[in-house]
C-alpha cells in the first residue's frame, strides 16, 4: 500500500503552483515598495514562546498546536503563526539596535490542527509582516493599505473591517462590562460558558448563531477604550481616508490571539464561504516586552495564501502563465549535437529553452513544441545544417525566417536572444 500524505497536509503541484508564485511575486514586489526587509525564521520552537505570546486560553494554543516533545524530552511547536518567531529573531539578534523601525516579512508554513476543509488545513501558508518600533497611528494605516494593495494587484476585492482592542489601561473596564453582560445572558454554548471565565473577550469570536444574536446587544469596545486609544484609532481613520483605502468599523471583532492591543483589522470576503477572512491582524504593543525584548510597539498582519489561490482560482484567467521561450527542433544525430549545445548555451544567454533530446520525429517535436505553449521553435535537420541555415518559426503567428547557423554555439544563442525577446 502506498503511504498518503497527512490529513490537511496539500502538495501543490504543477498547475497549481503558477498560482502560488505569482500571489508570492506580487507581495515580494509590494514589499519591496514599502521598503520591508525579508525575515526568514524556524519553523520549529520552543512551546513556551507560543503559549506566552498567542495567550494560553486561546483556540490556538488550547487545541490547535502541533506539540511533541524532542528526543531529549523538551517540549516543542511546530509554529502555528509567525508574529511570535519574528518577534523572538527580533530580540534574539538585536535587530532593534541595527534600525529604529524594523519593517520586516516572513512567508512560509505554518501548522495547526483543525479539521481541514475548503481553505482551512492542518498546514496551511502566510505571507505576513511585521513592523516594530513605532505605534505612529499613519504607520496602521500604510500597514493595511499594503494588504490592500496586494488584494489588489493581485485582481481581488475584500472588504476591511477596523476595530480598537484598546490597551491594558482600558481593557479591564470594558472586560469587566462585557462581564456583566454575560452573566445575564442566556443558553450560551459550553465554549463560550468556559471563555466567560478564562477569557471573556473571546466570547464575541464565537461562531454560533445562537451566541452572536445575544451578543449583538453586547457593549461595544469603542465605548469603553480610553482617550489615547480612541485618539489612536481616531488618527488610523483619518489615515486610511488619506490613503483612500475604504473600511467599515467592526466593533465586534476580537481576534483569536491573545496579544493584540488597539488597532485590529480583518480582510473578508464573502466567495469563500466560512471561511471569510483571507488576511488579517493588528497592533501588538507590550508584546516584544512580554518575550523579554526592549518594550518597543509592534503591528503585523497575516495573510492566508491557499485563501489567495482559492480565490484567484475562482476568477479564471487572472494568473499570468510564463511559456517558455523556444524548442529547438533537431532532427538526426548532427543536428542533436549541435542542438544540445545550443540549447544549453541559450539557456546560459537567459532564454527558457526545451530539446527533445530522443529525436523523434518533426511532427512529434512541433507538437511537444505546442503544447508546451513555446514562443519560437528552432528547426534544424540534415539539410540545414549542410546549408548552414536554420529555421526560426514564431508559433502563434506561424511567419517563418531562415537564420544563419553560428559554429559557435555561445554567440548564436545571443543573436536567439534578441529575436525571441523583442
Ligand atoms: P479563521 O477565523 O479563519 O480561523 P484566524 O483568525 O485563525 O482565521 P489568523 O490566525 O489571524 O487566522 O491567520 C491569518 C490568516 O491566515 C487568516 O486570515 C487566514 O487567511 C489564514 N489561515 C488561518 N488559519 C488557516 C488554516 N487553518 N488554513 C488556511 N489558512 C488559514
Ligand atoms: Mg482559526
Amino acid at each position: 500500500m502506498s503511504v498518503k500524505a497527512l490529513k490537511g497536509f496539500k502538495d501543490i503541484v504543477p498547475g497549481e503552483v503558477e498560482t502560488w508564485q505569482f500571489i508570492e511575486q506580487t507581495a515580494r514586489a509590494i514589499f519591496h515598495r514599502f521598503n520591508l526587509d525579508e525575515i526568514k525564521v524556524p519553523i520549529l520552537e520552543k512551546t513556551k514562546l507560543f503559549v506566552r505570546s498567542i495567550g494560553e486560553t486561546t483556540d490556538i494554543v488550547e487545541k490547535e498546536m502541533y506539540t511533541f516533545a524532542d528526543r531529549n524530552g523538551s517540549s516543542l511547536t511546530m509554529r502555528p503563526e509567525g508574529t511570535a518567531s519574528v518577534l523572538r529573531a527580533y530580540i534574539e539578534n538585536g535587530l532593534q539596535s541595527k534600525k529604529a523601525v524594523q519593517k520586516l516579512y516572513t512567508i512560509g508554513p505554518m501548522f495547526r490542527h483543525e479539521r481541514p476543509q475548503k481553505g482551512r488545513l492542518r498546514q496551511f501558508h502566510q505571507m505576513s509582516v511585521e513592523i516594530l518600533g513605532t505605534d505612529l497611528p499613519r504607520v496602521d494605516a500604510e500597514v493595511m493599505a499594503m494588504a490592500w494593495l496586494i488584494l489588489k494587484e493581485l485582481g481581488l476585492s475584500a472588504s476591511l473591517e477596523i476595530n480598537s482592542l484598546g490597551c491594558k489601561k482600558c481593557r479591564p473596564a470594558f472586560n469587566k462590562a462585557l462581564l456583566d453582560f454575560l452573566g445575564k445572558a442566556e443558553n450560551l454554548c459550553d465554549d463560550c460558558l468556559r471563555r466567560r471565565e478564562t477569557n471573556p473577550l473571546r466570547v464575541l469570536d464565537c461562531k454560533s448563531a445562537h451566541c452572536q444574536e445575544q451578543y449583538e446587544k453586547a457593549p461595544s469596545i469603542l465605548d469603553h477604550i480610553c482617550q489615547s486609544c480612541a485618539d489612536h484609532f481616531q488618527a488610523v481613520k483619518k489615515g486610511l481616508d488619506l490613503l483612500a483605502v475604504p473600511y467599515a468599523v467592526n466593533s465586534f471583532m476580537v481576534r483569536g490571539l491573545d496579544y493584540y492591543t488597539r488597532t485590529t483589522f480583518e480582510l473578508v470576503t464573502d466567495a469563500l464561504g466560512a471561511q471569510s477572512a483571507v488576511g488579517a491582524g493588528g497592533r501588538y504593543d507590550g508584546l516584544v516586552a512580554q518575550l523579554g525584548g526592549p518594550d518597543v510597539p509592534g503591528i503585523g498582519f497575516a495573510m492566508g495564501m491557499e485563501r489567495l489561490a482559492l480565490l484567484l482560482d475562482q476568477q479564471e484567467g487572472s494568473v499570468p502563465v510564463a511559456t517558455p521561450d523556444l524548442f529547438v527542433v533537431a532532427l538526426g544525430e548532427a543536428a542533436q549535437e549541435k542542438g544540445y549545445a545550443l540549447t544549453h548555451a541559450a539557456r546560459k544567454a537567459g532564454l527558457a529553452a526545451i530539446m527533445d533530446l530522443q529525436d523523434r520525429s518533426l511532427k512529434n517535436q512541433m507538437k511537444q513544441a505546442g503544447k508546451a505553449m513555446v514562443r519560437f521553435a528552432l528547426i534544424m535537420g540534415e539539410d540545414e545544417l549542410s546549408n548552414g541555415k536554420a529555421v526560426l518559426r514564431n508559433m502563434a503567428n506561424r511567419e517563418q525566417q531562415d537564420i544563419s547557423i553560428n559554429d559557435d554555439v555561445a554567440t548564436w544563442a545571443t543573436e536567439l536572444y534578441s529575436l525571441v525577446i523583442q
